[in-house]
């Protein structure tokens, strides 16, 4: 069997606008392998963390969507809160540049001199290059569709290349030099004359998984080859299909907009969020996105959704 890195989304607030007493305020943590990604920081998030054990150990990176506070006012106590407990590993943010003097102000006021080095990142200097990418992973952002510049983000393994075959290095313990040229195309030749082509002594690579996170978003078909293919999206579904009106007009999507963004794209998987706190029962927008794109779940805080 293929062993493959983890990859996963753990939920920690679906809120919108306000929070609710049983729902926290957007925020979510995304692992691949042993890297973890903070994606929105709305108040509480710390909280949240902590109730779900979520630790600050390997987490390096944020990425703020927007600058609604619901997605960033978490993020002043969280960096706070790094600072207390002695962090020294530099922190990399990546958000819309207002952040940033926001940002500066909050530390200058509170004559805070920081530990760490806070790194920030303006979303708009990227365009189609990763914000993010190691030799597996990368991690770019793309416009959606709201009242402010805002961002969704694509987490995305790299098409891997093939693996060598563990039975043909067990047998022939193959030196570094040799193990590059295989890895970079070539056949082998043994000490006793075999010859082995490529494919022979290696694996064809899995396909690589996605997972999408939308953001603020109004229901807009551009968006559609972002989300193409992905394994996991979550997108956003403030309101119900009645009040399809106004989330129009707040630039906000409802449950069957987002199922139909997930149908025209041709995800694999759908989960919905950001709920309006009016919604105290979320049954009725699970029933009417379904009714539209069948595998779509309600996403629930605390728990963590694989990207599979
Ligand atoms: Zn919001």
């Amino acid at each position: 069997m293929k062993i493959r890195n983890s990859f996963a989304v753990t939920i920690l607030g679906n809120a919108s606008a306000v929070p609710t007493a049983n729902r926290n305020l957007t925020s979510q943590l995304v692992q691949y392998g042993t890297n973890r990604f903070l994606v929105d920081c709305g108040e509480g998030t710390q909280l949240q963390m902590i109730k779900y054990r979520v630790k600050q150990t390997n987490l390096n990176h944020i990425f703020i969507s927007h600058l609604h506070g619901d997605h960033f006012y978490g993020l002043f106590g969280l960096i706070s809160t790094f600072h207390l407990f002695g962090r020294t590993k530099p922190l990399a943010i990546f958000a819309p540049q207002a952040l940033k003097d926001l940002l500066d102000h909050v530390l200058q006021v509170s004559n805070t001199t920081l530990r760490f080095e806070l790194n920030f990142h303006n979303l708009e200097d990227f365009g189609d290059k990763p914000v993010y990418e190691n030799d597996h992973f990368k991690i770019t952002c793309f416009p959606v569709v709201h009242r402010i510049p805002t961002w969704g983000f694509k987490f995305e393994e790299k098409h891997g290349i093939r693996k060598i075959n563990k039975a043909f290095l067990a047998e022939y313990a193959p030196d570094i030099a040799t193990i590059k040229a295989i890895k970079a195309g070539d056949g082998y030749k043994a000490p006793n004359g075999k010859v082995y082509s490529h494919n022979e002594i290696t694996e064809a690579p899995l396909n690589p998984r996605s997972y999408v996170y939308c953001a603020d978003t109004a229901y807009d078909t551009s968006l559609a080859p972002y989300l193409f293919g992905a394994d996991l999206v979550y997108h956003e579904a403030t309101f119900d299909d009645s009040m399809e009106a106004l989330a129009i007009e707040k630039f906000h999507a409802t449950a069957r907009h987002a199922a139909l963004q997930a149908r025209q794209a041709q995800v694999k998987k759908l989960l919905l969020g950001h709920f309006s706190a009016r919604h105290t029962s979320l049954e009725g927008l699970l029933e009417e996105a379904r009714s539209v794109f069948e595998n779509t779940l309600i996403s629930e805080e605390g728990i963590r959704y694989p990207v599979e």
